[in-house]
């Protein structure tokens, strides 16, 4: 180990959820004087923050742990954390599997990072807890981008999908106080946050455990008047619970970007039964037009799982159906494989791989086509991008995102916009996955937020 301050480094697996943690994990850390490490491999301590939602997490978990082994063999001072979902359900696993892991937190103590830590000096220090301690949201972040930040809402989830392992490793819904939320994202705005991502298991359910008040039709409405906050953003509600009190809070709150994720999963509501999700396919798409009705130009995304146990051709048939009337902007679509632990994992009418990958790529292909109809729909048009930085493909050109949350890669007359910046882009081409354009002549924005930049940003200049 390298002489100097302790160093960490932490490799973060699964969702937005995990990657918040993750962003905790590090301010705790670096507030106990740790210094993130430029190089895995020298780090004092090692973090694994696991998922246990993909397929085979755990048999990459103990290859990532029989990694870390051979360096702690070297380095014996070296520690090893185990954190997340993965730890939190398989704790006795970890503990047999790989006793040279010196820390296993659960999803309910991160705040206990710094004390397992210091426990681990004297031997392993396992600690795995049933109810959430401390909000993640309240403890110290080291943020990964300047001018984004995400701020849980609730946690845990009371819904009971049966191919979700969630319920069982982030347990019951809390919300958290709203005017602890309001602050946290002055807070943040004040240090520079221009776009918040608002997280939750089921957003749209967020505030029934404290008594109705706020609801989140309340909170965003509450968050809209935060001075200096351009784009709220928020993940992910559950349709059952998306009402018309959100939507009209949607439409009528300028920073709430024109931009849902609604899960449809299935399109039958046979399907749609034995996945628990309380939602028809009617009730569904009554949301989705409702949604559309309200917020010209919203762009509406989805999750939707192929082949879930006993899946016809017809249940099929009935999401292609959906996916056709919808006409998502982008879907996130999984081939079912069983989860442990799940009540689905036991069902009967498994399918063979062949027929899910049949159904899989005719999905995809349809959504590929309408998610190109829809972006080609944006082609002259101009949209406000949030600027992230160059494009990774062709760093002669910058990439942002539109409110509708559209990937937008373009040529700015200024070789240095700061990340953070807003800008007007006119779109030029489409692709399923993205859309190209140029700096909108006379369109462009001042920037409206002064951002902590490091390093001589000009930003979006007025009329460039
Ligand atoms: S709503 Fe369903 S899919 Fe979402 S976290 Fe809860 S149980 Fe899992």
């Amino acid at each position: 180990m390298s002489a100097g301050p302790p160093t960490y480094s932490i490799r973060t697996f699964g969702c937005q959820m995990n990657e918040h943690d993750s962003e905790r994990m590090a301010g705790m850390l670096e507030a106990g004087g740790y210094t993130r490490s430029q190089d895995p491999e020298d780090a004092s301590v090692l973090v694994f923050n696991t998922c246990c939602i993909r397929e085979n997490a755990d048999s990459r978990l103990y290859g990532n742990l029989g990694h870390a082994k051979r360096i702690k063999d070297e380095r014996p001072g070296m520690r090893i954390v185990v954190g997340g979902c993965l730890a939190q359900k398989d704790r006795h696993a970890i503990q047999r599997r790989a006793p040279w892991v010196d820390v296993v937190l659960g999803t309910h103590n991160l705040a206990s990072l710094p004390r397992l830590l210091e426990e681990s000096q004297r031997g392993a220090a396992f600690e795995i807890l049933e109810q959430t301690e401390v909000f993640p949201s309240a403890l110290p972040a080291r943020r990964s981008s300047p001018w984004h930040a995400w701020v849980s809402i609730s946690i845990g989830c009371n819904n009971a999908c049966t191919f979700c392992i969630v319920p069982a490793v982030r347990g019951k819904e809390v919300s958290r106080r709203g005017h602890e939320i309001v602050e946290e994202v002055e807070s943040l705005v004040a240090d520079g946050v221009v776009e918040i991502t608002l997280l939750g298991q089921n957003v749209n359910s967020y505030g029934r455990d404290l008594g109705g008040t706020p609801l989140f039709a309340e909170l965003l409405r509450a968050l809209d008047k935060v001075d200096g906050l351009e784009r709220i953003r928020f993940t992910s509600p559950h349709p059952k619970d998306f009402r018309a009190d959100t939507v009209a809070a949607m439409a009528e709150c300028n920073s709430v970007c024109e931009h849902i994720h609604l899960p449809l999963q299935a399109g039958s509501d046979r399907v749609l039964k034995v996945m628990k999700r309380a939602y028809t396919r009617a009730r569904y798409l009554d949301k989705a037009r409702m949604v559309r009705a309200a917020i010209p130009g919203v762009a509406i995304t989805t999750d939707i799982i192929v082949g879930f146990p006993g899946e016809t051709e017809d249940d099929f048939d009935a999401t292609l159906e959906v996916v056709r009337e919808v006409r998502y902007d982008a879907a996130y679509t999984f081939q079912y494989s069983p989860r442990p632990g799940t009540v689905a994992a036991g069902l009967p009418g498994h399918l063979p791989k062949a027929v899910v990958q049949r159904r899989y790529d005719r999905l995809t292909e349809l959504q590929e086509e309408i998610s190109l109809e829809q972006n080609q729909a944006t082609v002259g048009r101009t949209h406000e991008v949030l600027v992230e930085g160059p494009s990774k493909k062709d760093p002669s050109k910058l990439t942002g995102r539109t409110r509708t949350n559209k990937l937008v890669h373009f040529h700015g007359d200024e070789p240095d916009f700061s990340d953070g910046s807003l800008c007007d882009v006119a779109v030029d081409r489409a692709h399923p996955h993205f859309l190209e354009g140029h700096l909108a002549r006379g369109g462009t924005r001042s920037r409206r937020v002064s951002l902590p930049v490091v390093g001589a940003a000009r930003g979006c200049a007025p009329g460039a």
